[in-house]
């Protein structure tokens, strides 16, 4: 592994939509991110946050290649996503994965949870036996039993069902995962709980993190670096402390404001996570 290169290098990424004009028949185009520039080192979690529509989950989905890049680069690991062919390599697909919020919404409801990381294994090549065994190995590294494998989407919790999903990410070893708002939906005790379970993960296996998130107090949690978003710009970006202790941009200072969590000023609420988490760690 290079230690000079970061991982993900997006540089002056610049994403279009095509959407309706005002007349229907007329299409226009809308950049809804412009000129953003960041890197991940291996290992790394670069938090992106921002208010609704800023541009982050298209920053996201133009690394996963479900966004086109219109302008700029993104580069994995040396390599430039344009070089790629059209249809994403499996190569690309098992290196760089998602986690997103609702777990439930990528599960067959009719399917039993196991299924879902043991066809993910199949997709790259790993049957039988050995997919059965992997998928239970990871189960359990999430902080589940390969009995839980057997059960269906309903028969389990949101966070649970976040773990399932981190599973599914993770059995294929990546190099980056892109987790969108993936603590977003759980309570404030199982956000704690999945933070820490990402972070031993990211320990065990290097693998490095894009962390998009509106919640500042979850983004101080996690990254070691932080971009701030507004209106598909990045307007500031630096190491968690940086943005957090000495944000320099007035954006930045207005998200921080109206987060007491995020904030010096919101002590009880940091207080509170870091009650959660210890009753977390002694429930575990
Ligand atoms: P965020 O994740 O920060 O809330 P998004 O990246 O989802 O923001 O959206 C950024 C902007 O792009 C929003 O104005 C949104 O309405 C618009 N947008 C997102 N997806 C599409 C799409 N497929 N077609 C047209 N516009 C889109
Ligand atoms: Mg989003």
């Amino acid at each position: 592994m290079s230690t000079s290169r970061p991982l993900l290098d997006v540089r002056d990424l610049r994403v279009d939509y095509d959407v309706a004009g005002a007349a229907s028949w007329r299409r226009r185009t809308l950049t809804v991110v412009r000129g953003v520039s960041f890197t991940i080192d291996p290992g790394e979690t670069y938090g992106l946050v921002g208010e609704s529509g800023s541009g982050k989950s298209t920053t996201g989905r133009a690394i996963l290649r479900l966004a086109d890049v219109s302008g700029g680069s993104v580069r994995f690991d040396g390599e430039d996503l344009a070089s790629m062919p059209r249809r994403t390599p499996l190569s690309y697909r098992r290196a760089v994965q998602a986690v997103y919020q609702d777990p439930a919404a990528s599960l067959n409801p009719r399917h039993r949870v196991g299924r879902a990381v043991v066809e993910t294994l199949a997709r790259h090549g790993v049957r039988g036996r050995e997919a059965r065994d992997r998928a239970a190995l990871w189960f359990e590294r999430v902080g589940l039993t390969a009995e839980h494998m057997s059960r269906f989407p309903t028969q389990m919790s949101g966070g649970q069902l976040q773990r399932v999903a981190i599973a599914r990410a993770l059995v294929l070893e990546p190099r980056l995962v892109v987790c969108d708002e993936a603590v977003s939906a759980l309570d404030l005790s199982t956000q704690s709980q999945i933070i820490n379970l990402l972070r031993d993960l990211q320990e065990a296996s290097g693998v490095s993190y894009l962390f998009i998130t509106h919640d500042l107090g979850v983004v101080r949690h996690v990254s070691h670096r932080v971009g701030v978003l507004k209106k598909g710009e990045l307007v500031e970006q630096g190491t968690t402390s940086e943005i957090f202790d000495a944000p320099r941009h007035e954006y930045t200072r207005k998200l921080l404001a109206a987060c007491p969590a995020a904030h010096p000023a919101g002590r009880d609420e940091r207080r509170a996570v870091r009650v959660a988490r210890r009753a977390a760690a002694r429930a575990a």
